[in-house]
């Protein structure tokens, strides 16, 4: 196994600056065991993709990292805030990280304009002429701001996502979660998501993201990280990782995918 706290990190951008810090991170359902030991260092301008097979836990990380889920035993810092009880932190630690998930979670009832001003408006407290000023530079950057007006029913699913995306960024997150950002979309909707995703990576957004697009994780990723039963059982540059898989595990998850 590798030591996974101390991961290869070349490339573009990635700087010494520590953005997370997982480390001995144990997490329950009841009785199941579902994070084992998690260990992992996520430096600034880093891009790393998670991998694994379906019930392996990177939903359930990738939660614990912005305290939708509770962890058990281990230390998880955002940023130099530690995830601890105190709702303060949670708060701090929610501010700094933005998710985005396989259903988009837009407010049905809202438009997309009022969808990527609530927070910055309610939790950040920015005047509405701002807030929607950022919100129109989001929607520009992720091509619709033609749909500022429209309800999200009336968009695409790869619109929406993309709306969801515009909607965290406006929160001015240090660091973008992404849970199988496309795995809800059709696949001529796949690639303007990855687009948008490519854009942001390439602009240094440090990003952590579980997907099993392959072609993503070879263009964009620094690191691929896969997962097992709980565990980061192996991670490696993207062309080691694919060329060169360390473990059985590893192999065999990638001849079934690949
Ligand atoms: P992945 O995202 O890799 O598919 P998850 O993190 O969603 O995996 O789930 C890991 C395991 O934890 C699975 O076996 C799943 O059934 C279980 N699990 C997830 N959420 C809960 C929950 N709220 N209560 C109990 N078990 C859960
Ligand atoms: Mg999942």
């Amino acid at each position: 196994m590798t030591d996974t706290a101390t991961a290869p990190r070349t490339a573009l951008n990635v700087s010494d600056e520590i953005a997370i810090e997982i480390s001995g991170l144990n997490k329950w359902f009841g009785s199941f065991h579902v994070l084992r030991n998690i260990n992992l260092t996520v430096y600034s301008g880093e891009r790393i993709v998670i991998c694994g097979p379906s019930g392996s836990g990177k939903s359930t990380m990738i939660r614990c990292i912005n305290a939708l889920e509770e962890h058990q035993e281990g230390i998880i810092e955002v940023d130099g805030t530690r995830l601890t009880n105190d709702l303060k932190n949670i708060d701090k630690v929610r501010s700094e990280v933005g998710m985005c998930f396989q259903h988009f979670n837009l407010f049905p009832h809202l438009t997309i304009l009022e969808n990527c001003t609530l927070a910055p408006i309610w939790v950040r407290k920015t005047p509405k002429k701002e807030a929607v000023e950022t919100a129109m530079h989001y929607l520009e950057k992720v091509k619709i701001p033609d749909q500022a007006s429209k309800y999200p029913g009336q968009l695409s699913g790869g619109q929406q996502q993309r709306v969801a995306i515009a909607r965290s960024l406006c929160m001015k997150p240090r660091v973008m979660l992404f849970d199988e950002p496309t795995s809800a979309l059709d696949p001529e909707m796949i690639k303007e998501v990855l687009d948008t995703m490519i854009e942001l990576a390439e602009e240094g957004m440090t990003m952590l993201c579980v997907t099993h697009e392959m072609g993503f994780a070879r263009q964009v990723a620094n690191r691929v990280i896969f997962m097992d039963q709980g565990q980061i059982v192996e991670q490696n540059e993207p062309e080691a990782f694919f060329n060169n898989p360390q473990s059985e595990r590893t192999k065999l998850f990638l001849s079934q995918i690949l």
